[in-house]
C-alpha cells in the first residue's frame, strides 16, 4: 500500500488518512513522539555540553601547563646566570684574599699599590660596586674606592660574623642594606681570610648592587604582570624585578613553597596566593648553587588564563547560539507533532461519526483506511482490511473490472454517487452479499490521490421499494378495477338524467331542468375522471396498447383545432393553429396524440384569460424528431409548484379555482408521450404564459412495394438490382411470417438462419442489407450476436433490427444504446416494421458503394 511516509508529510486529510492505516502501538507512539522528541533534544544538549565543558577543561589545563612550562624555564635560564655571577662575584673576592696574604707577607705595603690593585681586580665589574677588606677586628682596611678607608667597624655586623665564623672557600651573601650614603641598597658579600696557618685573619668584602639582577631578570619577557625575584637559600629577597624596594630583606622563609617545595626539588612549580600581596599566580622556582640562592618566575593566573578565557568567551557565545537554535527546533517540531495528533485524532473522529462506512482507498486499489462501521458492515476487522486490495468487499463478479474504476476515478476525480442506474452489491467477509449504494470523493494527500468511498447497506430500502411497487401495481390494479365498476352505474346515470332532459311529456320546471342539467355535468365530469384514472391505471399495469403508425402531422392539428375551436371561443381566448406546409409524418399512435394534444390545448384556454392566445404548431428538431409546442398567454406556473406538475391528482392550486379539471390530464399525457418513444416538457412565468412541448420520432419517408414499381427515383432503380434481408429466428412459425411480409416487397430477397452461430456465418459470407434479430435466441443473445457483427468489419455497417417480446421503454433503450438500427416489439405492428426495413434499406446503396 503506498500510504505517505509517516513522519515527514502533514496536512490534514494526509495524516487522516493514515490514522487509521496505524496500528495502536504506533499512534501510541506518535503521541509520546513529543515528549521523546524533548527527551532526545535534551539529550543532545546534554551531550553537546558535556563535550564543550571536557573540552574547556582541557583547555584550561593546557594553559596553566604551558604557563607553569614558560615560567618554569625562566626561573632555570635565571638561575644558571645567577650562579655564574655569584661564581664570578666569588673568584673576585678570592683573588682579594690572595691579595691580602701577598700584603699580610708585606710584599705591598704602599697604600695606593694595594688601592690601585684593588681596582684592577674589580675591573669594572657590573656586579660588585666596591671591594676591600676588614681586619680581624672588624676595621676596615684596605677599599677599592678610597686610598684610606672610613674608620668603620663591621665586627657586629652579619656579613662579618658569618664569613669569621664560616669556610674560607664559601662566598657569604649578606642581607640587602640601604647604603647610609647614597641611600641605594647594596648586598654585603664576604669571604673568611686565613693566615697562612689557617687562623682567621679578617674579611673580604665585597657590595653588591641588586639593581644588576634586576636588570638582568627584567630581560625575561611573559607579560607585563610577570615577577622574576631572587632569594637567599634562607628565604630573604635580594632582588627583584619589577623593583619593589620595600619587599629587599623581607623573608619568605614562612611561604608554603618555600619550606615545603624547595627543599625537594631543584626545580618546579605551584599555584598560589603571593606570599606578600596575596595575589593569584602561576609561579615556578629554580635553585642557584644547590640551594645558596633561589629563583622564581611568576605570572599572574589570569594572565596565562587571558587567552583561555578569551576562546571561552567565544566558544560559549557559539555554543549559546546552538542551543537556542536546538531549542527552537526542538519546540517547533512537538508543535508541529502536537498539531498533527490534533489534526489526526480530529479526522478519526470524523471518521468514526460518519453514518456510513467508510473505506479509503489508494491508487493502488489497497484499503488504506476503515471505520468501525465499515467493520461492522463487512465482518472484518480493520487490520485485516488494511493494506488490502479493495476487490475482497466485492462480489467475485464485479472484480476484474473493478480496478480500472479505481484508476478512471483517480485520474478524473470529482466527487459522485456511485452506480446512477447500476445494481451494486458488497460481499461480507462470510461471502454473503448485500445491495450497496456507493458514493466516491477524491481525497488528496500529499502523497497522491485516495479515494473515499461511503458505503451504504440498501437492504432494507430495497426491500421497501418492492414493497413500495407491490403495493402500487395492488393500488393500479384496484383503481383500473373501481373505473370499470364506477362507468356501468355513471352511463344509467347519464342516460336516464339525458332521457329526463328530452322528454318534453313530462314537462319538467325550469328548476327540474336545471337539476338536470347539473346531473348530466357532474356525471361528465365523472366520467372523464373515471376514463382518465382507468387510462391511466392502464398504462401503469402495462395495460396500454397502442398502435404505431405514420400520422400526418397536419392532419393531427387540423383535428385538434377543429375540436378546440369552440371551446376557446367560449372561453374568449384567441386560438390559433400553425400547419406546416410539407407532408410531414410522426410515428405515433393517432389516436393517443391527438389525446394528448387535445389535453395541452384545453389547458392553455383553461388555465388563460379572456382575449388571451393559444398557438399550437409543430417543428422539426434535432435527433429526427418532431416538436408539438402549445404556447399559452395564460396565466403561468409558478416555480415552485413547477415540479408537481405531471403527478396524478395535483392541480397546484386550480383546484380551488372555478376551473375544472381532474389533475390527471398532464400525467397521463407524459406516460402516453413517453410510451411512443417521446418526451414532454415544459416552460413557464408567472403572469406571461407557458409554452408546453411534446417530441415524438419523425417518420421516415416511405419506400413502398407500390412505389418500386410506378416510381422512377434513383433508389428504385438501384433497388432494382435486389436488396437481401437475414433473419435470424428459430421460432418456425415466426419464419413463416417474416416470409409472407418479405415476399410483398418484391425486390427484397430473404435468407434465415434458425442459430445465432449459422446467422453469424450467412452475414459474413452474405452481407446483407438489413438483419432482422430475434432477441431470445438459443445459445447467444440477441445482444451478444449484435456485439458480433459489430465487431467485424465486414459486417459491421449492416442495419441490424431487432425484434424483442420486451418491449418496456427501459429495454428498447437499451436496444437502441446497443447499437441496433430500430428496436421492434412483439406483437408486431406491420407497419412500423416495414417502415423500418425501409429506413434501413434506404441507405444500402451508399454502403455497397463504399464496399466497392
Ligand atoms: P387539470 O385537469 O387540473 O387541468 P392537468 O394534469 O392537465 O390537470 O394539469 C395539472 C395542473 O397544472 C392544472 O391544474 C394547472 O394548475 C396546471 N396547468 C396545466 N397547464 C397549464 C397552463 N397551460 N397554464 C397554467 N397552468 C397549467
Amino acid at each position: 500500500m503506498a500510504l505517505p511516509d509517516r513522519r515527514t508529510e502533514g496536512g490534514v486529510r494526509h495524516l487522516a488518512a493514515q490514522s487509521q492505516a496505524r496500528p495502536k502501538s504506533e499512534r501510541w507512539l506518535l503521541h509520546t513522539l513529543g515528549r521523546q522528541v524533548a527527551a532526545g533534544v535534551a539529550l543532545v544538549a546534554v551531550v553537546i555540553l558535556a563535550s564543550f565543558g571536557y573540552d574547556q577543561w582541557q583547555r584550561y589545563n593546557a594553559a596553566l601547563a604551558e604557563a607553569g612550562r614558560e615560567t618554569r624555564n625562566a626561573a632555570r635560564l635565571l638561575a644558571e646566570d645567577t650562579a655564574q655571577t655569584f661564581e664570578s662575584v666569588a673568584k673576585t673576592l678570592r683573588a682579594v684574599a690572595a691579595l691580602h696574604a701577598d700584603v699580610a707577607a708585606g710584599r705591598y705595603q704602599d697604600k695606593a699599590t694595594i688601592q690601585s690593585l684593588l681596582k684592577a681586580i674589580a675591573g669594572g665589574s657590573e656586579v660588585l660596586g666596591a671591594i676591600g677588606w676588614v681586619d680581624r677586628d672588624g676595621n676596615c682596611v684596605a677599599s677599592s674606592l678610597y686610598l684610606n678607608p672610613p674608620r668603620v667597624n663591621v665586627a657586629e655586623s652579619e656579613h662579618f660574623i658569618a664569613a669569621r665564623d664560616g669556610d674560607a672557600q664559601r662566598l657569604f651573601v649578606g642581607v640587602p642594606v640601604r647604603e647610609p650614603v647614597t641611600g641605594h641598597w647594596v648586598i654585603n658579600v664576604s669571604l673568611r681570610l686565613e693566615t697562612p696557618d689557617g687562623q682567621f685573619d679578617g674579611i673580604a668584602t665585597g657590595l653588591v648592587n641588586p639593581a644588576y639582577f634586576a636588570n638582568v631578570y627584567g630581560s625575561i619577557e611573559l607579560g607585563p604582570g610577570r615577577i622574576a625575584a631572587l632569594f637567599r637559600g634562607d628565604g630573604i629577597v635580594l632582588a627583584r624585578d619589577p623593583a619593589l624596594d620595600d619587599r629587599l630583606g623581607k623573608s619568605a622563609a614562612a611561604a608554603d613553597w618555600f619550606r615545603n617545595l624547595v627543599p625537594r626539588a631543584a626545580t618546579g612549580t605551584f599555584a598560589g596566593r603571593n606570599f606578600f600581596d596575596g595575589s593569584e599566580r602561576i609561579v615556578s622556582f629554580a635553585r642557584v648553587a644547590d640551594g645558596a640562592q633561589v629563583v622564581t618566575v611568576g605570572v599572574p593566573r589570569g594572565d596565562a588564563l587571558a587567552a583561555f578565557y578569551r576562546d571561552l568567551t567565544r566558544g560559549g557565545v557559539r555554543l549559546g547560539l546552538l542551543m537556542v537554535m536546538l531549542a527552537a527546533g526542538a519546540r517547533l517540531l512537538i508543535v508541529e507533532l502536537r498539531r498533527r495528533q490534533r489534526a489526526d485524532g480530529k479526522f478519526r473522529e470524523l471518521l468514526e461519526a460518519a453514518p456510513d462506512a467508510m473505506v479509503i482507498v489508494d491508487r493502488d486499489g489497497r484499503i488504506a483506511l476503515a471505520n468501525a462501521q465499515a467493520e461492522e458492515l463487512f465482518g472484518y476487522r480493520r487490520a485485516e482490511l488494511l493494506g488490502r486490495p479493495v476487490d475482497v468487499l466485492l462480489p467475485e463478479r464485479y472484480r476484474d473490472r473493478h480496478p480500472q474504476h479505481v484508476q478512471d476515478f483517480i485520474e478524473r476525480p470529482r466527487a459522485r454517487p456511485m452506480g446512477t442506474g447500476l445494481e451494486l452489491f458488497g460481499r461480507r467477509k462470510d461471502g454473503s452479499e448485500f445491495p450497496v449504494e456507493v458514493s466516491l470523493s477524491p481525497l488528496e494527500t500529499e502523497s497522491g490521490m485516495l479515494v473515499s468511498s461511503a458505503i451504504r447497506d440498501i437492504t432494507a430500502r430495497k426491500r421497501v421499494e418492492a414493497e413500495l411497487a407491490q403495493a402500487s401495481r395492488a393500488k393500479t390494479d384496484f383503481l383500473a378495477g373501481m373505473s370499470h365498476e364506477l362507468r356501468t352505474p355513471l352511463n344509467a346515470v347519464l342516460g336516464f338524467a339525458q332521457m329526463l332532459q328530452m322528454d318534453r311529456e313530462r314537462n319538467l320546471s325550469a328548476a327540474q331542468k336545471s337539476y338536470c342539467a347539473d346531473i348530466v355535468r357532474a356525471g361528465n365530469h365523472l366520467l372523464e375522471l373515471v376514463n382518465e384514472v382507468l387510462d391511466l391505471a392502464g398504462i401503469e399495469a402495462g395495460r396500454l396498447k397502442l398502435s404505431i403508425e405514420r400520422v400526418a402531422v397536419r392532419d393531427a392539428l387540423d383535428a385538434v383545432r377543429r375540436t378546440m375551436m369552440p371551446l376557446a371561443a367560449k372561453a374568449g381566448v384567441n386560438f390559433a393553429v400553425s400547419i406546416p406546409e410539407d407532408e410531414a409524418e410522426v410515428s405515433a399512435d393517432d389516436l393517443r396524440l391527438r389525446q394528448i394534444l387535445l389535453n395541452l390545448v384545453s389547458n392553455a384556454i383553461k388555465y388563460n384569460r379572456p382575449g388571451g392566445e393559444v398557438i399550437l404548431t409543430a417543428v422539426r428538431v434535432a435527433g429526427g424528431r418532431m416538436r408539438f409546442v402549445v404556447t399559452d398567454t395564460g396565466i403561468g406556473i409558478a416555480p415552485a409548484s413547477q415540479q408537481e406538475l405531471f403527478q396524478p391528482f395535483h392541480r397546484l392550486g386550480a383546484e380551488h379555482s372555478p376551473v375544472e379539471g381532474t389533475g390527471i390530464g398532464l400525467a397521463l399525457s407524459r406516460r402516453l408521450v413517453e410510451a411512443m418513444s417521446g418526451t414532454i416538457g415544459f416552460t413557464s412565468e408567472v403572469g406571461k404564459g407557458s409554452s408546453f412541448w411534446a417530441d415524438l420520432p419523425e417518420a421516415a419517408s416511405r419506400l413502398s412495394c407500390e412505389a418500386s414499381e410506378t416510381d422512377d427515383t434513383a433508389a428504385s432503380r438501384i433497388r432494382a438490382g435486389g436488396f437481401s434481408l437475414l433473419y435470424v429466428e428459430d421460432n418456425p412459425a415466426n419464419l413463416r411470417l417474416m416470409e409472407y411480409l418479405v415476399s410483398t416487397l418484391s425486390q427484397v430477397a430473404m435468407l434465415s438462419a434458425p442459430t445465432p452461430q449459422l446467422g453469424l456465418d450467412l452475414a459474413l459470407a452474405h452481407r446483407p442489407d438489413v438483419i432482422v434479430l430475434d432477441i431470445n435466441l438459443p445459445g447467444m443473445s440477441g445482444l451478444e450476436l449484435l456485439a458480433r457483427l459489430k465487431a467485424q468489419h465486414e459486417t459491421r455497417d449492416i442495419p441490424v433490427l431487432a425484434l424483442s417480446a420486451a418491449a418496456s421503454p427501459r429495454d428498447v433503450k437499451r436496444g437502441l444504446e446497443a447499437g441496433f438500427f430500430r428496436y421492434i416489439t412483439k406483437p408486431l405492428d406491420v407497419n412500423a416494421f416495414l417502415a423500418a426495413v425501409d429506413e434501413a434499406l434506404a441507405g444500402a446503396p451508399k454502403r455497397r458503394a463504399a464496399a466497392g
